[in-house]
């Protein structure tokens, strides 16, 4: 998948062309690992004349938590992080689905690997971005060999840089087998996400997500979704899920910012339900939509709206 990356980034408290958005080698987040990131998306409205942001206070929110857990300390707010990716919105004139990649970093050339007395840096770019995936007869997916990383070893209900090498080994073992995707377990054997996303089952009508212990990340499309099926009535319990029950479930999703709602067809060659995709991940999927396209109201202070380019005619 090539990235198309958008012309200006911030970076490091000003706004310069993406390409001089660039550090050291012997960056110590580079080195190891020592950087936090966000991942949100930016929907172009369903009349084309705004892009909205989709709970950026909440991604923001969740970038300083996961700041604060690696000691990175940033001259900048929730607020103020909002304003920045306002402004490289607009500078972009972006006219499209985009993505905006925040990150908080370790950016002195320090040696040794520890939190203090480094100094930290803020930068922020944006890609295009519309589906992750094109599986429109579903995922197949696979439970990996690789366990999901523990939160006493490196921070899982943060995003952090580091511990993205769990992810990757995950995903990469999964396509290598020829599956599209990875589902993780916990240390303890319980069902924790995917290598970039949470995920849902359905059993008997219920949707079951896994807690917020189970080694994962919290997800804000996971909080989304446990609100929309609170709203739509969907009757949802949050409690532990076991390997077995993945292969008996009704239906199956990946939930995340780049993911959006990913229905899962397959797990360990094993059909998943009776009819693809199931009648709740379809309700979902579309009232997901509606949200981020701007046509429910009452989730609009989910949005942020900045004006999208308009297209100059020839
Ligand atoms: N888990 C992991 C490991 C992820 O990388 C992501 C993507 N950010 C998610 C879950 C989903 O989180 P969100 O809905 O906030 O994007």
């Amino acid at each position: 998948m090539s990235v198309q990356f958008l012309p200006y980034a911030f970076f490091e408290g000003e706004y310069v062309p993406f390409e001089d958005a660039r550090v050291s080698v012997a960056t110590h987040a580079l080195q190891y690992g020592t950087g936090v990131f966000g991942g949100m998306r930016g929907y172009l409205s369903a009349d084309g004349s705004v892009i909205n942001l989709f709970r950026m206070h909440d991604h923001f929110r969740r970038l300083l938590q996961s700041a604060r857990m690696i000691r990175i300390n940033l001259p900048y707010g929730i607020d103020d992080l909002g304003d920045i990716a306002m402004e490289l919105t607009r500078r972009n004139a972006a006219d499209s689905n985009v993505y905006f990649r925040p990150y908080a970093y370790k950016s002195g050339l320090n040696l040794a690997p520890t939190l203090s007395g480094i100094a930290d840096q803020f930068a922020l770019y944006m890609v295009r971005l519309e589906d992750y995936y094109s599986a429109p007869n579903g995922l197949s997916v696979m439970v990996s060999t690789w366990q999901r990383l523990n939160d006493t070893a490196i921070p899982s209900r943060g995003k952090v840089s580091g511990s993205y090498i769990n992810s990757s080994l995950a995903n990469d073992e999964a396509k290598t087998y020829g599956f599209d995707e990875a589902i993780m377990l916990d240390s303890r054997g319980k069902v924790s996400e995917g290598s970039a996303s949470n995920l849902f089952i359905v059993r008997d009508g219920v949707l079951l997500t896994t807690p917020v212990t189970a080694s994962i990340l919290e997800g804000i499309t996971r909080r989304t979704i446990i609100k929309l099926a609170a709203d739509l009535g969907i009757p949802l319990e949050i409690r532990e899920i076991d390997r077995t029950e993945l292969y008996i479930a009704d239906e199956l999703f990946f939930c995340g910012t780049g993911v959006q709602i990913s229905p899962i067809s397959q797990v360990d060659r094993r059909e998943v339900g009776r009819s693809f995709p199931g009648s709740i991940t379809t309700t979902l999927q579309e009232r997901f939509k509606a949200v981020i396209t701007g046509q429910l109201p009452e989730y609009s202070a989910w949005l942020t709206p900045v004006p999208a380019a308009v297209a100059v005619a020839q």
